[in-house]
């Protein structure tokens, strides 16, 4: 297996591989850049089928939260953990203790938080053995979603200004995939701010919900990226724009919560191509992590600021527009503009630390 070889290795700064005999951990922590502070990102778990395929996951993540933080204004840098395991039959108290005991060897140069397999008090059972985590309930910021959809929220805002020259969301048709956790509230948001909604769900259950709560038009899943509307928010999974879906858009703006939206990165020029508005996915959905980050950054002490980190949270709408005119400016795609942005702001921060 290579590592610093790897594809996905990029710059990372660290990597430590975690294995407890007693409680059968085997776990990978990926830092990839700590020049704007201590790295912050999710644990996931994951019944990965290989080492190569947990170590690639890692990676990316990591990478992936390096960008996040960045274009959110965070004093944090990118990291990540993946564990490999069954999350339905491989957990125990003592496999997260002992995580947690990995995460406190690194001296606060990795915060953790909950991510896909990994629940909050989980999370709880690290803090045993680390004060390095963020997104636990007491006194804490709790379950991230309400804030990824207020984030997701502001960003339909900004975008709908800016393609649309829509000062509010009146009347605007927005389709939403996907009713989860982030994908309601998102749609009670939209719903209060008079926009009419066509929602999709594989939860027929959901889907009614929306209907009753929110009066929504629905769709199927097949063709809810494809319905008449002005903005389609993917918030359900990743790469729904590709080769098949973008040809069928309709709406000028996409704007949702997914992770990896672009199958590929090159379709960012393919919707720009078409004229159709990306609000950047990492960036859009960046208010679970800023909500999580005045956690952290409030330490055992100081109680956290829910207001405070809504505020920062709505602040995503600024950030799009500003990523919105700098790729209108340069002539590219959105997705590219952002990167270019995020990596500016790392690599600045790292050079006035090592100065
Ligand atoms: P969730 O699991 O609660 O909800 C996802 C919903 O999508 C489910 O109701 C599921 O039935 C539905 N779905 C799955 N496939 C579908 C399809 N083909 N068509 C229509 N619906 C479909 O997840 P969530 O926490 O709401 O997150 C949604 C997305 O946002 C994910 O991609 C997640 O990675 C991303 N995200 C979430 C957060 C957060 O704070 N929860 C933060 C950043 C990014």
């Amino acid at each position: 297996m290579s590592v610093f070889t790897h594809p996905e290795f990029d710059a990372h700064e660290e990597l430590v591989f975690c294995r407890d005999a007693a409680s059968g951990l085997s776990a990978i922590i990926a830092i990839h850049n700590t020049s704007r502070g201590p790295s912050l990102g999710g644990c996931r778990m994951w019944p990965y089928a290989s080492e190569e395929e947990a170590l690639g996951d890692v990676l990316r993540l990591s990478r992936g939260m390096t960008y996040k933080s960045a274009l959110a204004g965070l004093p944090y840098g990118g990291g990540k953990s993946v564990v490999i395991g069954d999350p339905r039959t491989d957990k125990s108290p003592a496999l997260f203790e002992a995580l947690g005991g990995f995460v406190e060897s690194l001296g606060g140069r990795y915060v953790v938080a909950e991510d896909v397999g990994i629940s909050v008090p989980d999370v709880e059972t690290m803090a045993k053995r680390t004060a390095h985590v963020a997104g636990v309930t007491a006194g804490g910021s709790g379950d991230p979603s309400p804030a990824t959809a207020y984030g997701v929220f502001h960003g339909i805002k900004a975008a709908a200004a800016h393609r649309l020259g829509a000062s509010d969301l009146t009347g605007i048709r927005v389709a939403v995939q996907g009713l989860g956790h982030v994908g309601f509230e998102l749609c009670r948001l939209l719903h209060d701010a008079g926009a009419q909604l066509i929602v999709s769900d594989l939860n027929a259950e959901q889907v009614m919900r929306a209907k009753e709560r929110f009066g929504a038009a629905t769709a199927s899943p097949d063709a809810i990226a494809s319905v008449e509307a002005e903005v389609y928010a993917p918030c359900a999974l990743g790469a729904t724009l590709n080769d098949r879906s973008i040809p069928a858009l309709k709406a000028s703006v996409v704007a949702g919560s997914a992770n990896n939206q672009l199958a590929r990165r090159e379709q960012g020029y393919m919707l720009k191509e078409r004229g159709i508005l990306y609000a950047p996915d990492y960036v859009i959905n960046a208010g679970g992590v800023i909500n999580i980050s005045h956690e952290a950054r409030s330490g055992q002490s100081e109680p956290y600021d829910r207001e405070a980190a809504f505020a920062q949270v709505a602040g995503i709408g600024k950030t799009l527009s500003d990523i919105f005119a700098f790729a209108e400016q340069q002539g590219i795609a959105t997705s590219d503009a952002a990167d270019r942005l995020a990596e500016e702001r790392f690599t600045a921060a790292g050079a006035k630390k090592a100065a």
